[in-house]
């Protein structure tokens, strides 16, 4: 039989000081609890396998399939703010890479598989709850059009891990184009070592933006498309009411992926300054915050970059400098793209505004963000307001006017309803599904919830419960890293 999974490992042949290889490090009892089947597919797994005794082992780290080359890879990072020069992969481990039926190249990661050299002191494991977590909102982040890490299986380990109290744990397999992140050019830069932030540059150019290789200023087109990409992935998170909650440059992909789903939520009831990481105490991180800070975090990115980008510092510098100055801009035209269609619209300085006004008014009279845009579409002929207030009133006006001065209501609809889901990853029912796997150690609210949030425009979705607004008493205000 020919094996499972077909590897080839291009990061575990870059030098050594890239990485650290690892050993597997045993669970007591393995049990699958979810694979992804369609994923599979398309990373041409085998399918018989996927469903035998020996996946668990596999993706829980007990056993090593043919081809693997696992390490744990080093980065640095800026966590709220503050320096850290070394950080790196402490419980994941990179198994090796994958083509897809595509030709594209992916990552194959155990997340919580035991302490690797970057460890610093964790036990390199994860609770089940963040485990399903990551499983049902990267796969719904995937259903809904962004740009993520996906998740290819998810085991129970049959050992306990310690945090406030002792949790069932986990290991999720996660799926990326790659895991190279912004930290990973800040822990070369912050060594001083010129040769292999080149070398990762070079590394990162070949596998995902092959169309620099040999052009004039090859790194200074590597930062203008990793801004580019991530101000595309922002405008998205602004456009779902998504909250990362951890933006910290270990945790941004330069692929503008979204990576690292532990404090993240999306919102409820809508307010700019919202907040849920229960470690983010200053709001550093707010939904209305997200757009700054991934523009600082590129800033912090073009820096570590400066030595690469020419010869002359001072030429460097204002070449990065030109090149962050387009983030805003580059921002902004996504942000209004998906803005305009969200209210059935063509991007223009009216859609833009009624936007704005639009979120203002959720703001004011406490509404659900989700639900008020899926809303939407159905007011379109019938002209009711959201609430009966003279403010409402006044907006729908506006805005029917614009879509008269537009096009016709069935494109608008259809536009719509491609673009304002029925169904996110509520965080009330996300706790609902890990405390059933807690106490009963079943699946069945993770299952429905997962098969829910896979189909987030399925109208057949909009009257379910998955579609409702919390109960006050189930409403969720805090969210954990859990690690
Ligand atoms: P995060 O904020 O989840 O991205 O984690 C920040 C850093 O801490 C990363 O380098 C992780 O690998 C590391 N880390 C988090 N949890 C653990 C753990 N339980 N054991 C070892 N390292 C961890
Ligand atoms: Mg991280």
């Amino acid at each position: 039989m020919s094996a499972p999974i077909t590897f080839d490992n291009t990061y575990a042949q870059l030098p050594a000081n890239f990485y650290t290889r690892q050993a597997l490090q045993p669970v007591t009892q393995p049990t699958l609890i979810k694979t992804n089947l369609d994923l599979a597919e398309q990373l041409g797994v085998d399918r018989t396998w996927l469903l035998s005794k020996d996946a668990a082992q596999v993706f829980a780290g007990n056993e090593l399939l043919p081809g693997a080359d696992p390490l744990a890879a080093v980065y640095a990072g800026f966590q709220f703010g503050n320096w850290n020069p070394q950080l790196g992969d402490g419980r994941a481990l990179l198994l090796g890479e994958v083509l897809s039926n595509t030709g594209q190249r992916f990552d194959l990661q155990l997340k919580g598989s035991g302490p690797t050299h970057y460890a610093r002191g964790g036990d390199g494991r994860s609770p089940l709850g963040p485990v399903l977590r990551e499983y049902l909102v990267s796969e719904a982040m995937n259903a809904l059009g962004v740009p993520t890490t996906r998740a290819l299986a998810a085991v129970t380990t049959g050992d306990m891990v310690h945090r406030e109290q002792p949790e069932p744990g986990g290991v999720l397999t996660r799926v990326a184009s790659s895991h190279i992140r912004f930290g990973s050019f800040q822990y070369f830069s912050g060594q001083q070592d010129r040769e292999s932030l080149r070398r990762l540059a070079d590394y990162t150019i070949d596998r995902h933006y092959p169309d620099l290789r040999g052009s004039e200023r090859p790194y200074l087109g590597l930062l203008e498309q990793i801004i580019e990409q991530v101000a595309r992935l922002i405008a998205n998170w602004q456009s779902l009411g998504f909250i990362h909650g951890v933006m910290n440059t270990d945790n941004m992909l330069i692929t503008g992926e979204t990576i690292d789903y532990g404090p993240c939520a999306f919102m409820d009831t809508f307010k700019q300054a919202t907040v849920y990481s229960a470690i983010d105490q200053q709001g550093r991180y707010a939904y209305q915050n997200q757009p700054a800070i991934a523009h600082w975090n590129l800033m912090t990115l073009a820096q570590a970059l400066l030595p690469i980008l020419h010869d002359n510092e001072d030429a460097a510098i204002e070449q990065a400098k030109a090149t962050l100055q387009t983030f805003p801009d580059r921002f902004d035209d996504h942000y209004n793209a998906h803005s305009a269609v969200k209210l059935g619209l063509t991007p223009s300085k009216v859609s833009r505004a009624l936007f704005a006004e639009f979120l203002a008014l959720l703001e004011t009279h406490e509404l659900d963000f989700t639900n008020s845009f899926s809303g939407l579409a159905g007011r379109l002929e019938s002209n009711a307001p959201l609430l009966a207030t003279d403010d409402w009133q006044q907006w729908m006006a506006q805005w029917q006017t614009a879509l008269q001065d537009n096009d016709d209501k069935p494109a608008a609809r259809l536009r719509m309803e491609q673009a304002n889901p029925y169904v996110i990853p509520r965080n009330h029912l996300i706790e609902h599904a890990i405390q059933q796997a807690y106490s009963e150690e079943r699946f069945d609210q993770f299952d429905a919830l997962l098969k829910a949030v896979t189909n987030p425009f399925d109208p057949g979705l909009a009257r379910s419960r998955f579609a409702q607004e919390p109960a006050h008493d189930e409403i969720v205000k805090r969210t954990f890293c859990g690690t």
